[in-house]
C-alpha cells in the first residue's frame, strides 16, 4: 500500500504535494518523493524516511513549477532501496515520464523477464517500472496512447498518477482495486489517494476515478480535462481490507466515511460475537478504536481505553524486519491498569495478521491484571496473502491460514475470541458502499486468473 497525491495548474505545485503526502503517511512510511515540472524539465526528490524528514523548505524551492505528482512507499513488490523510491522518472522517446503508483502487479515478473531476454535494462525492483518500459516500446507518439497500451498489458491493481513534458494522466485500474479521488483547489486540478489530504490543503472532493477511467489534464488547457475509459470492462473490485485498516478514519473512501463503517463493523460484530459477561470495551489502539466504539454502543457495555499507544513511534508492522517489530510492539502499547484490573474485558482490534502483536497484547493485559479476555476482530479471519498492493505476509505466516479457530485462541491467549464473519462484512460494507469488493485475504477469491 502507499500513497500518491497529484495537482495541476498550481504556482505552489510542489509544497500542496508535500502537504499532501503528509497527511497520507499512514499509507506508506519508508520513503517519499515529488517530481514537479514547469512543462519542460522535470524537478524530482526522493528519500527514504518519513514525509516531515525527507523534505525541507530548500528541497521544495527546488521543485519548481506548477504541476507536481508524489508518492510515500511502503514496499510491497520490491526492496526498501533508494531506487526503488517514487515517482519513478525516466527517459525515452516520449520525453521524460514520472510515474506515482500505489497497488500491485502481478504479471510484472513475467514481462520483466521477457523484457530483461530482449536486452532492457531495469534500474530498480519495483513493478511500477514495468509500465515505463512498456511505454518506451509502445510505438506510439502521444503519452496517453502509449499509458493505455501499456495498461492493456499489465494485470493487478494500480491506482496512478503519471507526469510528463505535457500533462498529469490519473488512472484507476479497471477492478478499482485501490482508491483514488480527484478534486478542485481554487481551479487547480488535485488527486488524491484519501480524502484527508484534501481536507488539509482546503481542496473540494468532487468524485472518484472511476475504476478502469483516465483522466487527462493536458497542461495548455488545465480545465480541458479529458476522461476515457479504455480498457475491458471488469466487475469493480475494491479492497475491502481499505475500510478495515489502512485508510484513515476522517477520509472518504470508496463514497463512505471510513470511522463511521468501522463502527458499523463494530456494532456487526457485537451482534455476531457477544461477549455477555464483559464489564468493559477496550479497543486496541488505534485501528480497534472505532469497531470498539461500535461495539459498545451495540452491546451497551461501556466503553474505555485500557491501552494507551505512544505515538512517538511509526506503525512497527511495516518495518520489514521481524526484529525491529519484535521491540515495536513493546515500545508502542501499554495497559491502564485500573480500567482491566479484576474485571472480565472485551478487547477489539480490527484485524489479526500474523498474531504476533495480539498474542503480547493479551499477555500484557493479564499482567495488568485481567480477569477475563474476550479478544473480538471486526474483520474475518486472514487467511490469504494479497497480490494487489498489502504486504500481508505469505500464507504461512499468516495465523489463520493453517490454525482452526481454537488453536488460534491458544496462541493469542485469550479466553474466547470471536472474529466477524466474511457474511457479516459484506453484508455492512455493501449496505453503505454498494458492491464489488474484493476480499481475498479473507476468501481466498482472487479476481484476478494469475495471482503472485
Ligand atoms: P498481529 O497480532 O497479527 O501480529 O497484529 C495485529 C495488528 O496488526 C492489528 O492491530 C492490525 O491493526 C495490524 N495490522 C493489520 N494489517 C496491517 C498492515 O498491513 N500494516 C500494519 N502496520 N499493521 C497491520
Ligand atoms: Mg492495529
Amino acid at each position: 500500500m502507499c500513497a500518491i497525491f497529484g495537482i495541476v495548474d498550481h504556482h505552489e505545485a510542489s509544497s500542496l504535494c508535500y502537504l499532501g503526502l503528509h497527511s497520507l503517511q499512514h499509507r506508506g512510511q519508508e520513503g517519499a518523493g515529488i517530481v514537479s515540472t514547469d512543462g519542460s524539465e522535470p524537478f524530482a526528490y526522493r528519500k527514504k524516511g518519513h514525509v516531515s524528514e525527507v523534505f525541507s523548505s530548500g528541497t521544495l524551492h527546488r521543485l519548481k513549477g506548477t504541476a507536481a505528482i508524489g508518492h510515500t512507499r511502503y514496499s510491497t513488490t520490491g526492496a526498501n532501496t533508494m531506487a526503488n523510491l517514487q515517482p519513478l522518472l525516466m527517459k525515452s522517446g516520449l520525453g521524460w515520464v514520472a510515474v506515482s503508483h500505489n497497488g500491485n502487479l502481478i504479471n510484472a515478473p513475467t514481462i520483466t523477464a521477457n523484457l530483461e531476454k530482449q536486452g532492457s535494462i531495469f534500474q530498480s525492483t519495483n513493478d511500477t517500472e514495468v509500465i515505463i518500459h512498456l511505454m518506451a516500446r509502445s510505438g506510439q507518439q502521444e503519452i496517453s496512447e502509449a499509458l493505455i497500451h501499456a495498461l492493456k498489458l499489465v494485470e493487478g491493481a494500480y491506482s496512478l498518477l503519471v507526469l510528463s513534458r505535457e500533462s498529469l494522466i490519473a488512472v484507476r485500474d479497471p477492478y478499482g482495486f485501490r482508491p483514488l479521488i480527484t478534486g478542485t483547489l481554487n481551479g487547480s486540478r488535485v488527486f488524491a489517494s484519501e480524502s484527508c489530504a484534501f481536507d488539509l490543503i482546503g481542496a473540494k472532493y468532487e468524485r472518484e476515478i472511476e475504476p478502469g477511467e483516465m483522466m487527462i489534464v493536458p497542461f495548455n488547457r488545465p480545465k480541458g480535462l479529458k476522461s476515457l475509459f479504455p480498457f475491458e470492462k471488469k466487475e469493480r473490485k475494491r479492497c475491502v481490507f481499505e475500510y478495515i485498516y489502512l485508510a484513515r478514519p476522517d477520509s472518504l473512501l470508496f463514497g463512505e466515511n471510513v470511522h463511521e463503517m468501522r463502527k458499523a463493523l463494530g456494532r456487526k460484530l457485537a451482534k455476531e460475537q457477544p461477549a455477555p459477561d464483559a464489564e468493559v470495551v477496550l479497543p486496541v489502539p488505534d485501528s480497534g478504536v472505532a469497531a470498539a466504539i461500535g461495539f459498545a454502543e451495540e452491546s451497551k457495555i461501556p466503553f474505555d481505553m485500557g491501552i494507551i499507544r505512544s505515538h512517538y513511534i511509526g506503525r512497527t508492522f511495516i518495518e520489514p524486519r521481524q526484529s525491529t517489530r519484535d521491540v515495536g510492539v513493546r515500545l508502542k502499547l501499554n495497559a491502564v491498569g485500573p480500567t482491566l484490573k479484576n474485571k472480565s474485558i472485551v478487547v477489539v482490534d480490527d484485524s489479526v495478521v500474523r498474531g504476533t502483536t495480539s498474542r503480547k497484547i493479551m499477555k500484557m493485559l493479564r499482567e495488568a491484571g485481567a480477569r477475563k479476555i474476550h479478544f473480538r476482530v471486526s474483520a474475518p479471519p486472514t487467511t490469504h496473502s494479497c497480490f494487489y498492493g498489502i504486504d500481508t505476509p505469505t500464507r504461512q505466516e499468516l495465523l489463520a491460514s493453517s490454525s482452526a479457530i481454537e488453536a488460534v485462541r491458544q496462541f493469542i491467549g485469550c479466553d474466547t475470541i470471536g472474529y466477524l464473519s466474511l457474511e457479516g462484512l459484506m453484508e455492512v460494507a455493501e449496505n453503505k458502499a454498494g458492491k464489488g469488493f474484493c476480499h481475498a485475504c479473507f476468501s481466498g477469491k482472487y479476481p484476478t486468473e494469475s495471482t503472485g
